[in-house]
Formats: structure tokens, sequence, C-alpha cells
């Protein structure tokens, strides 16, 4: 059988071996966490232990960490008109997200859709912060508190935006500030108080951990967003639900292991992408590296090439066992023109190319070759035959 380069991490990202262990230890022994017999005490303990470990990784205590089913929850949960802060009730008027969040966090959570507005970006994906300005002063004035949501890094491009300034302003205007980062996380050094947020959203699954599993984490254990789903008292009262102790532990190894390894790790990745990058643009001097001048995250690569269609260079990628995404295929295999390119009005005609290349813990030199091998004949086909088109 041919090896294939997975090259796809920010759609997921293989299991670790470590958190593999974690969870194959967990399912042997099943149990419910609140339960009072051994094995239920057990199996708490699993969970505590994870919650270190997730709470570790964003440089947080424990107690400020509520798992979730993934970060798609975690964000609904964070969206939410009411938080208690320090005991006391906060009722939040307006919701601010920007154009280029993950749809989970564009669907504006439990806010109303009149009450939710669009922060724009510019050609480089980055969030306007003249228009956060502006966009504050007029709620302020008219005496509504907003929450504002601006993910750390995107996942399409690999954008970071500048949160610590954003922060600084939602905090000014004495709004509260979400920040998904899910694609940061293990990916370069990052920590709750670093990026100024008040709830940060992150998955399991795209720091090597299982699917289904993510976390909300405040600032601090007295932030706490109504609660999404009520019942037992699972999860400090904050979301209930008999916890799922394999897939937390898992998480837990999986950021655990992250967190130790993401200094070397940016930097092996960051040699990685610049040689994908140069590689693609050596082969195909019309290649065009979408957000090339932002500040990206080390592991993302989105390119284009006028002409060539995303959804057939991928599948032609596929069938050489190369495995990249096209657009925002992060979402379900969707491959309509993607929302971040238009928000940074990148022209429709090359957003259908874009593809993404997304590296992780597992991606190798050889991995990043045989890609650019691959890239070679796919270019040469398609790209004459987008020139012939053209002539
Ligand atoms: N936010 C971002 C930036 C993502 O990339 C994703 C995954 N596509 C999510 C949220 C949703 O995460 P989950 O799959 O854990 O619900």
């Amino acid at each position: 059988m041919t090896e294939r380069a997975y090259l796809d991490h920010n759609a997921t990202s293989p299991l670790r071996p470590v958190a593999r262990a974690a969870m194959i230890s967990a399912l042997d022994q099943p149990a419910n966490a609140s339960s009072v017999h051994a094995e239920g005490r057990a199996a708490r303990a699993r969970i505590e232990l994870a919650r270190e470990k997730v709470a570790s990784l964003a440089g947080v205590e424990p107690q400020a960490v509520t798992f979730t089913s993934g970060a798609t929850e975690a964000n609904a949960l964070a969206l939410s008109p009411e938080l208690e802060i320090d005991g006391e009730a906060v009722r939040l008027d307006v919701l601010l997200v920007s154009a280029v969040d993950h749809p989970s966090v564009r669907a504006g959570g439990r806010f109303s859709a009149e009450r939710i507005e669009t922060i724009p970006v510019d050609s480089d994906g980055i969030v306007d912060l003249a228009a956060v300005d502006t966009m504050l002063a007029k709620h302020s004035a008219a005496g509504r508190r907003a929450l504002v949501s601006v993910m750390a890094a995107n996942n399409e491009t690999g954008v970071v935006q500048p949160l610590r300034d954003i922060a600084k302003r939602v905090h000014e205007a004495a709004g509260v500030f979400h920040t998904d980062a899910v694609q940061i996380a293990g990916r370069l050094p990052f920590n709750l108080e670093n990026s100024g947020a008040d709830l940060i959203s992150i998955s399991s699954h795209k720091l090597g951990g299982p699917l289904g599993v993510g976390a909300l984490i405040a600032r601090g254990e007295n932030i706490r967003a109504a609660p999404l789903l009520r019942g037992g008292g699972q999860e400090f009262g904050r979301r209930a639900g008999t916890e799922n102790a394999p897939a937390i532990a898992g998480f837990g190894a999986a950021a655990s292991q992250a967190a130790l390894d993401v200094g070397n790790e940016s930097l092996r990745l960051l040699k990685l992408r610049d040689r994908a990058e140069a590689g693609v643009r050596d082969v195909a001097e019309d290649a065009v590296l979408l957000a090339k001048n932002a500040n990206r995250l080390p592991n993302t690569v989105c390119f284009a090439v006028p002409g060539i269609a995303a959804e057939t260079a991928i599948i032609a990628f596929d069938l050489e066992a190369v495995s990249l995404s096209a657009g925002a295929a992060c979402s379900s295999g969707k491959t309509g023109v993607s929302e971040t390119l238009k928000a940074m009005q990148v022209a429709p005609e090359l957003a259908k190319g874009a593809m993404r290349l997304s590296l992780g813990w597992n991606t190798s030199e050889v991995d990043v070759a045989r890609f650019l091998d691959v890239w070679k004949r796919v270019y040469e086909s398609l790209g004459k035959r987008a020139k012939e088109r053209a002539a």
C-alpha cells in the first residue's frame, strides 16, 4: 500500500499515540464519573487529570475549564447574552464577530440575528481595528455592552489576529472578549493571559486528540456563560451530561503533548511550510499565496492558480495519495466559495482555486516532498489546460 501524505491537519489532526493510549486505558474501565464507587472515582480522576492538562495548555486554573462536545459547542456556549462574572449577572446587548470567523461563531450562539454585527477584515484577512473602535464607540454611546468574538487564527489561511489589540479595545468599552483558539492551540505558543481574552474555545481533534470533545476556558472560574445544557450538575453545573471520560482523557494527553512540543514544533513546521510555499511557486510562477504577508500559523499554506479549480486539483492530489483541502472544506466537504476569502475580497475566480495544505505533528519532509512532486504533475496537466482555455 502506498503511504499517503496527509496534509489536512486544520480539518483534523491524526490521533497522537499518547492520546490513543489514554483513551484505550479509559475505555477498558468504563464508568460514570459521578458514581461514588471505585470505578466512578477512577473515571473522575482521569477527567480531573485531563482538566489539569488542558488548563495548563491555556495557562489557567483547572476550574476554568468546561469540557464540551467540541469547539462548535464551546463557541455556542460562549456566545451567550447572559454571563455571570464574579457572582453578578452581566447582560450583553450585542455580539460583534469577525467576517472570517468559523461558521460556528458567525452563527452567533444565543444572540438573535438583529443583535449580531460583522467586523470587516482587510485584504490580508486581519480584523479592521478602526472598525472595531467605531462599532464599540457606537454601542457604548447608546449604553450597550458588547460581546466580541474574533478567532485567534484562521482555519483556511492561518492568519493570526492581533488579539491583544482587540482585547484592549473591548475591555476599555466594558465589553467581554471571546476567541476561538482552535487553530492556534498547540501550533504557536499561546495562552489565555497573553491573548487578553475572557473566554476561549479549543477543540481536541485539532491537537491530535479524539473527535467530539473540546473545551470552553474562562479567565478564572468566576466567569460563566448561562448553560446550554441543563440537567445533571456535571462540569460545575456549566454543562450537563455524563462526561465522555475516554475522550476527555485522550484530549488531556494530546493537550499535554502539544504544549510540551509547541516550541520546537512551530519552528520545524515553519521550515516545512516555507519549503512547500517556495516549491509551489518554483513549479507555478502564476501561483498566488494567499495572505502571504500576514502573520500566519507556521503550519498553513493557502494558494491558488488562476484557472485551476481547487475541486479538480484536490481530486488529482488524492489519486496520488496526497490529502489536501479546498477552500472552506473544513466544514463538511463543502466546496463553495470560501467566506473567508470573500471577506478578504479575493476575486471569486481565484478563490475557487484556493487549496489548503496544513501540516502537523506527524508531517515529515517526505510528505512535503511528495506533495511537491505531485504538484508538478497536477500543475502540468491542469495548468496547461487552463492556459489553453484562456488562449
Ligand atoms: N473553529 C474553528 C476555527 C475550526 O477550524 C473548527 C473545526 N473546523 C471549529 C471551530 C469547530 O470545532 P469542532 O469540530 O470541535 O466542533
